[in-house]
């Protein structure tokens, strides 16, 4: 089908939440991906940080492709052996003892909440279910996670908003200690606020944070739905920062393209969660499990390295570009900011010229995926040096 039908066609029957850019690819290999007319693209954006294995990756489809053959499906009723292999090998790889299964980033993190609002009722009774999370975050779009994101342009419409929500600023110790009040039961942070601008937490204050849990006996909950899944150069971005929050949730780029969430946590808030105080009709799905087993079995302690080396070479390689006045992030989570021209207009004429970026805020973002190569990187940067000095 040609493009301009996918698009007559795409607007007349979606509901109108997605502003797209003008092409629709149809496959790729590795970081490139190519339109129904054999045009390529060098892909810096993953689908948003999901692709951790580019397309088309060999095991990924030869796992998906067998489980799907065989099994589909069979509901949280009965065991399923591609859903417990994920779940020992997420939690052995990330330092937790439990993990629920989830289908997103805004669903694993709703598990999050509900864990923490449940612990707290458990052991203090109601009302303590207040949850803080930091201004200029980044939780989903669910009512809740909505609430939970520290950013007012989320916060019109749909009101009213669940209740037992408060912000409080990044990196700012003491303003945090002041928001630590009796009723609170979880503080909510990303190590690196992406979608906010790709912008890293202090370690002095993720430090002080943990310890201002401990002392209150509040859960620190770490959304690395974006930052984890060696996205930093690190299994878990948590490892930058050497502590082990009391509960992490991951997403997009654990399935590698196929929708799946976890909410891992330790072993003392392992039965929060009893029987039906939670659960999914689809969450752990086997097809989107045996995939994301292929990812984590791919990210050995060579690969994190690589990982972190073709970041520094990315970055290095953007900082050369005279129009960028600062790159920051940390392995392939990075931003650029632009000295004169609009973020937002420079991707948009970089999709013309074969190479799709991501914005966030005033900034360029890139999240290319894991197994991008240098060559793909060069490629990429040839065309945005290009689109830059135009
Ligand atoms: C993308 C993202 C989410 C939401 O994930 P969905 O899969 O879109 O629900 C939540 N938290 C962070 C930090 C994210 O980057």
């Amino acid at each position: 089908m040609d493009f301009e039908t996918i698009k007559k066609d795409a607007q007349s029957s979606f509901m109108p939440t997605y502003q797209r850019f003008e092409i629709a690819p149809v496959k790729g290999k590795g970081a490139t991906l190519q339109d129904a007319g054999g045009r390529e693209f060098i892909d810096f954006t993953s689908g948003i940080g999901v692709n951790s294995l580019g397309y088309s990756h060999d095991g990924w489809v030869k796992a998906v492709s067998n489980q799907a053959a065989a099994l589909q499906h069979i509901s949280n009723l009965y065991y399923n052996s591609a859903q417990t292999q994920l779940a020992k090998t997420l939690c052995g790889r990330s330092g937790y003892d439990a993990v629920f299964l989830a289908n997103s980033g805004a669903e694993a993190n709703e598990c999050a909440l509900k864990l923490a609002r449940k612990y707290s009722f458990d052991n203090y009774g109601p009302g303590r279910g207040t949850v803080l999370s930091l201004q200029n975050s980044f939780h989903g779009r669910t009512l809740a996670t909505i609430t939970a994101t520290g950013q007012e342009e989320y916060h019109q419409y749909f009101l009213p908003f669940p209740e037992g929500f408060r912000y409080t600023p990044a990196n700012d110790i003491a303003l945090l200690d002041e928001a630590m009040t009796p009723d609170v039961c979880a503080l909510i942070i990303e190590f690196i606020q992406g979608e906010g601008g790709v912008l890293p937490l202090e370690p002095e204050f993720v430090q002080a944070a943990k310890a201002l849990c401990d002392e209150k006996d509040v859960l620190l909950i770490a959304d690395e739905v974006q930052t984890g899944i060696g996205r930093t150069g690190k299994f878990f971005a948590r490892e930058h920062f050497g502590i082990k929050p009391d509960v992490l949730t991951s997403a997009k780029g654990l399935g590698n393209g196929l929708p799946i969430g976890a909410c891992l946590c330790t072993a003392q808030l392992s039965g929060v969660l009893s029987p039906g105080t939670h659960g999914s009709t689809f969450g752990g799905n086997p097809v989107a499990c045996a995939g994301a087993k292929v990812v984590l079995d791919y990210l050995t302690d060579d690969v994190l390295r690589d990982i972190t080396e073709k970041g520094e070479y990315l970055k290095a390689e953007l900082e050369k570009l005279s129009e960028v006045e600062f790159v920051r992030g940390k392995g392939l989570m990075l931003a650029a900011g632009l000295k004169n021209k609009k973020a937002k207009e420079v991707a948009a004429a970089c999709v013309e010229k074969g190479l799709l970026v991501l914005t966030a805020k005033e900034c360029l973002r890139f999240l290319p995926p894991l197994v991008v190569t240098y060559d793909e990187i060069d490629k990429g940067i040839k065309i945005l040096a290009d689109v830059l000095e135009q």
